[in-house]
């Protein structure tokens, strides 16, 4: 299976990659993530990327696609946070082929008030609520909020969803690939959606 998770940022991708990974040993390719690791090892790639992320703009096509085409499995993966332009997804087209696109659909407000009350913890990377916790309840580990998701970064990275990664619902739509479904809800409630999605198409 070869899946995209499309959404705006705060939708719940993250959350529902864990989950599907769990159920179908799919490969998680989050190029967010990949760039957070990245800035964590000081590398010229995550060093470039932190200068666009800082300010909730998206990176050049040129460097994630470059940074993509070097990790694409043949099969078994679903990809989170990526393709974001339609040059993105042209080029995805060329590399392979995808089975199904799922669009996670919530308000803006909403997404408002889940970004910024979004921590991380820095030992095993899940992601939980401010309010909820002091420490990771998975293991325990130091929570940190990320420097993106400060309130007016929050209302760049949504801004810049609308102008740039929206378009790709129509994309995807065209092409049969897309099933939107309904993100608001508890984690299980939307994995169980998801499922349905998946398991009827
Ligand atoms: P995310 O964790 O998916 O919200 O990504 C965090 C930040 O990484 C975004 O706000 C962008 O600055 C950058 N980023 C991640 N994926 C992409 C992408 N496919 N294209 C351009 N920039 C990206």
């Amino acid at each position: 299976m070869r899946l995209i998770l499309l959404g705006a940022p705060g939708a719940g991708k993250g959350t529902q990659a864990a989950l599907l990974r769990e159920k179908y040993k799919l490969e998680h390719i989050s190029t967010g993530d990949i760039f957070r690791q990245n800035l964590r090892e000081k590398t010229p790639l995550g060093l470039e990327a932190k200068k666009y992320m800082d300010i909730g703009h998206l990176v050049p096509d040129k460097i994630v696609m470059e940074m993509v085409g070097e990790r694409l499995p043949d099969d078994g993966f679903m990809l989170d946070g990526f393709p974001r332009t339609v040059a993105q997804a042209e080029f995805l087209e060329m590399l392979t082929k995808i089975d199904a696109v799922i669009l996670f659909k919530v308000d803006d407000d909403e997404i408002v008030q889940r970004l910024s009350s979004r921590v991380t913890c820095r030992d095993c990377g899940k992601v939980t609520n401010v309010y909820a916790h002091k420490k990771c309840p998975d293991c325990g580990g130091e929570l940190y909020q990320r420097d993106d998701d400060h309130e007016d970064t929050i209302r760049n990275r949504l801004r810049v969803f609308h102008e740039q990664t929206e378009a790709l619902v129509e994309y995807y739509r065209k092409r049969g690939l897309l099933t939107e479904i309904d993100a608001i809800g508890t984690p299980d409630e939307i994995f169980d959606r998801v499922i349905e999605t998946l398991e009827h198409d």
